[in-house]
């Protein structure tokens, strides 16, 4: 592979970054008449008149623990898909550059790298959503600065073979993305223990899905210390907010918590799936790793749009290649399931 310090962009290599005020000084306790901030309080009485640590290390601390990960390991960012931007920004020389993604697959890839206009090479996955090796390999060139790999796929459900990410880690020199959205509904071990033999891995993951914390848009990059450099010398001083690290670090303390949603969610998952099975509209339920289901429909635009005026939302993927009559549904609650499959047994009988 490449070193790291050669593939972040140009411009950004000898490039001074914003310095915070309390750069300069470490400790929690002291005057602090640098930063202009109002040193009699908040309007409200919560303490938010302080900027909160740019670099979260009580929260890193505690994250450290949980993946077993060093701290200098661990980037954050305001769900993960400030990584995802930070990472194209950091690498990627816009109008040269080109990011390789595997439609179908989650779509702030492909829509981050536009806005940055950076070129987007895409290789489909196979008909089992898997890596089409032969093809990606006669794709790449010295222009693909970064690969995104979605594993488990959003929106298709299923892992990507280690055996592929494996030989594509050791061929390809550039970044490997690994977005691990999912990873806690799954029982196969994170990329993060193979982090030491691939500088070049970057896994992300986030609070979003299992851990129920979607709102507080928190998300993590793990990968070489330097690759952390790279995002940490370009991402928004203050990226995650002082209210959101104390919610968050006391949210990480429970674990358990979070296993036993992800048990919950496996149970109400294999019921959706069988009730959806018995319906005659539904032509395939794609086996998922995931806390959702691809789902191949007969009269896919007019099951949507009926549910949706039975105030039921699910997301139309039919648009996406590979993905023609499909819609993705997210598992909810007994009560909400129940009535999914409910309005879709009435929309037979109509
Ligand atoms: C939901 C999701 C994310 C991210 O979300 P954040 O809320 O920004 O952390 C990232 N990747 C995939 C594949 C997702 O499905």
């Amino acid at each position: 592979m490449s070193k790291i310090g050669d593939l972040i962009r140009r411009h950004l290599k000898n490039f001074t970054p914003y310095s915070t005020a309390r750069d300069d000084f470490k400790g929690d306790r002291g005057i602090f008449l640098d930063a202009n901030e109002n040193a009699l309080g908040s309007v409200t009485s919560e303490n938010w008149n302080r900027y909160p640590d740019p670099r979260q290390s009580h929260l890193k601390e505690a994250m450290g623990k949980i993946k077993g990960i060093a701290q200098e390991c661990i980037f954050m960012g305001n769900g993960s898909d400030e990584p995802i931007d930070l990472l194209i920004r950091g690498f990627c020389e816009p109008g040269i550059d080109e990011v390789m993604i595997f439609p179908p697959t989650y779509g702030m890839y492909k829509v981050v790298a536009n806005i940055n206009n950076v070129s987007v090479n895409e290789v489909l996955l196979t008909q089992d959503f898997q890596l089409d090796m032969t093809l990606i390999k006669s794709a790449l060139n010295n222009h693909v600065k970064i690969i995104f790999i979605c594993s488990p796929n959003n929106p298709t459900g299923n892992l990507i073979q280690v055996k592929d990410i494996w030989d594509l880690a050791t061929v390809f020199k550039g970044i490997i993305v690994i977005d691990e959205a999912y990873i806690d509904f799954t029982d196969t071990p994170s990329w993060i223990e193979v982090l030491s033999k691939f500088p070049h891995l970057v896994v992300l993951q986030t609070l979003s899905k299992a851990w129920g914390l979607a709102s507080l848009r928190l998300g993590m990059a793990f990968c070489h210390p330097k690759i952390v450099d790279v995002l940490n010398l370009i991402k928004p001083s203050y990226n995650i907010s002082g209210p959101v690290q104390n919610q968050v670090l006391k949210a990480l303390k429970e674990e358990d918590q979070m296993r036993s949603f992800v048990e919950e969610i496996k149970e109400l998952k294999k019921e959706l799936e069988s009730a959806l099975n018995q319906l005659p509209i539904v032509l395939k339920v794609y086996p998922s790793e995931a806390n959702f289901f691809l789902v191949k429909f007969k009269n896919v635009q007019e099951i949507f749009q009926y549910l949706i005026r039975n105030e039921i939302i699910l997301r139309d993927r039919s648009g996406l290649v590979l993905c023609e009559d499909c819609i993705r549904i997210t598992v909810g609650t007994a009560f909400e399931n129940k009535q999914l499959i409910l309005t879709l047994k009435n929309y037979l009988k109509i």
